[in-house]
C-alpha cells in the first residue's frame, strides 16, 4: 500500500497501519513543501515525524521531534542573538545535519531520505514527493511568506488571502514514487491537511491523473466544519474551499474512490451523491493507538473490498 501523507493526521494512521500490514509492503510518499534550510542544514518536518514515528523515536505528546530531546544547542544559539526560525532539539538536529551531509555529497533528498530510514532501522519505503524544491507560500495582508514564517514565526494569525506552492510546475514525481506507483494499485490519502501537506503531493504534474488509474481510499482530516488540529480550516477558506469534509472530498474528486468520514460528522450522505465515490463512517479521532488500529483495519477491509 502507498500512504500520502503530511506530519501529524497521517502519521498517527500509520501507527495503526504498521500493526496490521508488515511494514515493509507500507510506501509513505510525504509531502516536502514545508521544509527549510535552518542554519545550514535541510529540516524536512514531515518526514522526520514519519521517521521518528517508524523508528519508535517519536516525541508522542507534541507529535514532532524527538522523545525526550533537550533545546541546548537552540538554547545557546538564541542567548547569542542567533534566532532559528525553528525550535530544533538537539538529537533531531543530528537527522538534519546526517540528510545534508548525504545532499552535500550530491545525493538526491530520495536518496538521503533511503540512507536515513537505513540508519533509523525503518522497515517501509518513506520517499519524498519529488527530489525537487517546493514551497509552500502563503498570501498575507503583510506580505507573502513561507507556510513556516506564517506559521512559526506568525504563530498562524496572519489573515490569509491565498496559498500556492512555490516550484510545484517545475517539480517532478520522484523516481523512486514513480516505481512504487508503478508497481502498486492501493493508494491511501491520510488524514492530513488538503492544502498543505497532500495538496502539494497533488500537483505535481502528472500525478492524478495516476491516481485516477489506482485504487483510492481517502481519510477525511476533518470533522463537521472544523479540522482535528492545524490551519486547515483557515487554508481552505482562503482557498475557497467550504471548511467541510465534503469540500475534502470535491478536492479528490477526479481519483477518489471510497471517501472515510468520521461518525460524530453529522454531514447527510446525500451531500456526496454527485461525487461518485462510496462513503464510509468510522472513528477517526485517533486519540490512542487503539483507535488508529481500528481505522487502519477499516481502511483495509475497503481496499480488500475493491479486489
Ligand atoms: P502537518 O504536516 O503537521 O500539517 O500535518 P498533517 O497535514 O499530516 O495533519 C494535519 C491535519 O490532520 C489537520 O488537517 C487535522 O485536522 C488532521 N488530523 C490530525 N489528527 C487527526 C485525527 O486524529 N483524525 C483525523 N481524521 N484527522 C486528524
Amino acid at each position: 500500500m502507498i500512504i500520502f501523507s503530511g506530519g501529524t493526521g497521517t502519521p498517527k494512521l500509520l501507527n495503526g497501519l504498521r500493526k496490521v500490514i508488515p511494514e515493509e509492503n507500507l510506501t509513505v510518499v510525504v509531502n516536502t513543501a514545508e521544509d527549510l534550510w535552518v542554519s545550514g542544514n535541510l529540516v524536512t518536518p514531515d518526514i522526520d515525524t514519519v521517521l521518528y514515528l517508524l523508528s519508535n523515536r517519536i516525541d508522542s505528546k507534541k507529535w514532532w521531534g524527538v522523545a525526550d530531546d533537550t533545546f541546548r544547542t537552540y538554547e545557546l544559539m538564541k542567548s547569542l542573538g542567533h534566532n532559528e526560525k525553528m525550535m530544533l532539539g538537539d538529537l533531531d538536529r543530528a537527522t538534519h545535519i546526517m540528510r545534508s551531509d548525504h545532499l552535500r555529497a550530491g545525493k538526491t533528498l530520495s536518496t538521503a531520505t533511503m540512507e536515513l530510514s537505513r540508519s533509523f532501522g525503518v522497515a517501509a519505503k518513506v520517499l519524498p514527493m519529488s527530489d525537487d524544491p517546493v514551497s509552500t507560500m502563503v498570501v498575507t495582508p503583510g506580505g507573502t511568506m513561507h507556510f513556516q514564517d506564517f506559521w512559526l514565526g506568525n504563530q498562524g494569525k496572519p489573515e490569509v488571502l491565498d496559498v500556492y506552492q512555490d516550484g510545484v510546475d517545475e517539480a517532478s514525481i520522484s523516481p523512486a514514487v514513480l516505481e512504487e506507483l508503478d508497481n502498486e494499485d492501493e493508494v491511501l490519502i491520510g488524514p492530513s491537511n488538503p492544502i498543505t501537506s497532500i495538496g502539494p503531493i497533488l500537483a505535481i504534474p502528472g500525478m492524478r491523473d495516476i491516481l485516477r488509474k489506482k485504487k483510492v481510499i481517502a481519510v477525511s482530516p476533518i470533522i463537521g466544519t472544523e479540522p482535528v488540529s492545524g490551519p486547515a480550516g483557515k487554508l481552505m477558506s482562503a482557498r475557497g474551499m467550504d471548511v467541510s469534509s465534503v469540500a475534502v472530498a470535491q478536492f479528490y474528486k477526479d481519483f477518489l474512490d471510497v471517501f472515510v468520514i468520521d461518525e460524530r460528522d453529522n454531514i447527510h450522505d446525500q451531500t456526496f451523491d454527485n461525487l461518485d465515490c462510496k462513503v464510509m463512517r468510522a472513528d477517526t479521532l485517533m486519540k490512542t493507538v487503539d483507535v488508529s488500529l481500528s481505522l487502519s483495519k477499516f481502511v483495509v477491509d475497503e481496499f480488500g473490498k475493491m479486489d
